[in-house]
């Protein structure tokens, strides 16, 4: 007990001593300063030093961020890391599992890991409001993406988002949506929501909808996805590309009362045209397929979204390894 004693005093005097040499050390520091005036000399309380460390913590970080030029903490001035996922369709049988194909379990899985390691699933739209209003991300976001607007989405995803409430951006093809109502037998290995459904998920607030062409979704030749056909003048690709992103845009606007804001380019294929005509046409943000971090530091940023596909047969540790280091 006396030992415990004696430890306890000489830790109060050690302690006693750095909060003290500290104190000096800032006021020191702030001395010449204007601000210093503010500062009592004499016995500061434990709110007056907070206050000194913060305004001392505050420089220092100010010192740190690139084109600060208004003080205030506004979104633009630092950058923002957040990783995208890509996912396909979800299917239960192991036969028809492949690279765009994977098991619902590794989804779940992967809701797991984000959810038990801090991260929290963010939209397009969180993007925007992060970047057009200030309004803040969550902590550790990430983005999770499905292509094509499977029905196995529908069957396996969407639940399990609800569940873990979590979110994700669905980029449907919208002319499939619409002939998936004429399927009389609709089955999860092969069929496409229809718009009711891709409506219904969007108006439960877990699920973003956005625009993965209306009739370009496809090979042929001469033309990869909404790419350029060989030798075609830009007034007739700017033309195609317009007519058809419009017509995807009415039949979403018709089906769920809203407008998509990002274009999620088929097979990753883009071009300077693209762009120029996706922004004219009041796109927002662009998806591509190539596998790199995003790390945004203004709202042009969006338009160069870069996205990892989640493959079949690996860990969510071992998979989110390689997006979160
Ligand atoms: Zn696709």
């Amino acid at each position: 007990m006396r030992i415990k004693r004696w430890q306890f005093v000489v830790g109060g005097i050690v302690l006693a001593a750095v909060v003290g040499l500290l104190t000096v050390s800032l006021h020191q520091r702030a001395s010449p300063t204007q601000e210093s005036m503010a500062v009592p000399q004499n016995n500061p309380t434990a709110q007056e030093r907070k206050e000194v460390l913060d305004d001392t913590h505050d420089a220092m970080a100010q010192d740190n961020l690139p084109n600060r030029t208004d003080g205030m903490d506004t979104p633009t001035d630092a950058a923002v890391t957040v990783p995208i996922v890509m996912y396909h369709g979800l299917i239960e049988d192991p036969q028809r599992q492949n690279r765009y194909m994977i098991d619902p379990a590794y989804f779940e899985q992967d809701l797991q890991y984000l959810t038990d390691n801090g991260y929290h699933t963010i939209v397009i739209q969180d993007l925007l409001d992060y970047f057009d209003k200030g309004t803040p991300l969550p902590d550790r976001p990430i983005m999770l993406t499905f292509d094509d607007g499977y029905y196995n989405n529908y069957l396996y995803a969407y639940p399990l988002l609800q569940r873990y409430h979590c979110r994700a951006v669905l980029s449907p093809i919208g002319s499939e949506a619409v002939k998936a109502v004429e399927e009389i037998r609709r089955h999860a290995n092969y069929s496409q929501c229809t718009w009711a459904e891709l409506a219904e998920m969007a108006a439960s607030g877990c699920i973003e909808l956005q625009n993965h062409t209306y009739a370009l979704h496809r090979l042929e030749e001469g033309r990869r996805g909404a790419g350029r056909k060989s030798g075609e003048s830009d007034e007739d690709y700017i033309r195609l590309l317009q007519d058809d992103l419009q017509q995807f845009n009415a039949v979403m606007q018709e089906a769920t009362g809203q407008v998509p804001l990002c274009f999620t380019c088929p097979f990753g294929e883009k071009n300077d045209t693209m762009l120029s005509v996706i922004r004219e046409m009041g796109f927002r943000a662009m998806m591509d397929c190539e596998e790199k971090p995003n790390v945004l530091t203004s709202v042009e940023d969006l338009y160069h979204l870069h996205r990892y596909l989640r493959p079949n047969e690996k860990s969510s540790e071992t998979f989110f390894a390689r997006l979160l280091s």
